[in-house]
């Protein structure tokens, strides 16, 4: 498969007013740290971590939703390659405006643009929020909801046509015309994000961002809309970036797995390979967390102590070693560095090599 986006060195960086006795000084906080890594067309790359390590800013910051500090993010297209991290003026402000129009509640109307950067983009980006109560305009009807994209970017003008891509999406996420008339309010937790999967995949995107997409759902429910999401990629061949804390989902949904740590990748692998051989003891311990089916199974696990640093405060070295248990005093002083062992096989800690860890292949 073909890179879409190939994220080269990104970082993060917002300034933080810190109260003092007296006055306050200004901190940065380091959300993103020189993160690199690349999801191809039609593959589904989970990103997962604790909450505070970085994933959502680094979906947020390829969305060009808020602003990288330096980096690339370089959007392949059989056409050209533009480095999104790096659009600015009018181009940026207009990509902006159309990110918002799809995730805010009020259109933005956009009919004006014409730039033609700008039309390729609006049609191959998304996003789907976690919270599908509050990220659907609760005054308008499903129809609308689904087609506010194409409408309030111009990109379709024609209402026989709009109601005809609309119906297509909803059928294909399973709501049926009677649903269309309706408004949000008349739905439960996981049609509301079906609702939104459609709107979001009603412009055909190569790249949609699903943000803690089914975590605020129950189980049964998730797993419906973990299905939904694995079929409208093999119908669609859109790629996904799924961010989530909830290992064993990401598993189920994703090609390939990061796992992030205070700002930084931790490690990125196909997903079996990450799952039964991982090489960072961070994703080893985040493994060990997970519930398995058969206890008895050889099996070392490692328990993770205290809580993850502050990242105005992250440790020097290897931001893991105050909690890794192989830590020794080079892991302290210099930050390992992010490497290929393998092919397609990354991993960011001095002793990737040394260890063999292992997890029994029944545990799910
Ligand atoms: Fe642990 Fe050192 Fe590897 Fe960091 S570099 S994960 S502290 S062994």
């Amino acid at each position: 498969r073909p890179v879409l986006i190939e994220v080269n060195n990104l970082e993060v960086r917002f300034p933080i007013r810190k109260k003092k006795l007296f006055g306050s000084d200004i901190q940065e906080l380091r959300a993103v740290d020189d993160v690199s890594f690349t999801i191809k067309r039609g593959e589904t790359v989970g990103l997962v971590g604790e909450s505070g390590s970085g994933k959502t800013t680094v979906g947020r910051a390829i969305l060009r939703a808020i602003d990288p500090t330096s980096g690339e993010v370089i959007f392949h297209t059989p056409k050209e390659d533009t480095d999104l991290a790096n659009i600015g003026g009018e181009d940026l402000r207009k990509f902006r405006q159309h990110m918002n129009m799809v995730f805010s509640e009020g259109p933005v109307r956009l009919s004006s643009m014409a730039a033609d950067r700008l039309r390729l983009f609006r049609s191959k980006m998304s996003l789907v929020f976690q919270d599908p109560y509050s990220s659907l305009n609760p005054r308008m009807t499903v129809r609308d909801i689904i087609a506010e994209p194409l409408v309030a970017s111009g990109m379709m003008t024609d209402r026989a046509a709009i109601d005809e891509r609309v119906r297509d999406i909803a059928e294909r996420c399973k709501l049926n015309l009677e649903h269309l008339r309706r408004f949000p309010h008349a739905f439960s937790g996981g049609q509301r994000q079906r609702i939104c999967i459609a709107r979001a995949l009603v412009s055909r995107p190569d790249f949609v961002v699903c943000d803690e997409s089914v975590s605020a759902l129950d189980v049964s429910i998730q797993a419906e809309i973990v299905n939904l999401l694995k079929d409208l990629q093999d119908e669609m061949g859109v790629a996904f970036l799924f961010i989530a804390h909830d290992l064993s989902v990401v598993a189920q949904m994703s090609h390939r797995v990061a796992v992030m740590y205070v700002g930084k990748f931790a490690e990125y692998a196909p997903t079996e390979k990450l799952f039964f051989s991982p090489k960072h003891p961070y994703t080893y311990a985040l493994l060990s967390a997970v519930p398995r089916a058969d206890p008895d199974a050889a099996f070392n696990p490692i328990k993770l102590q205290g809580e993850i640093p502050n990242p105005l405060d992250a440790p020097t070295g290897c931001r893991f070693s105050t909690r890794c248990p192989y830590a020794t005093e080079r892991c302290s002083a210099n930050v390992p560095e992010w490497r290929e062992i393998e092919r397609d096989h990354f991993v960011a800690c001095h002793y990737a090599e040394d260890f063999n860890f292992t997890r029994p292949k029944s545990q799910n």
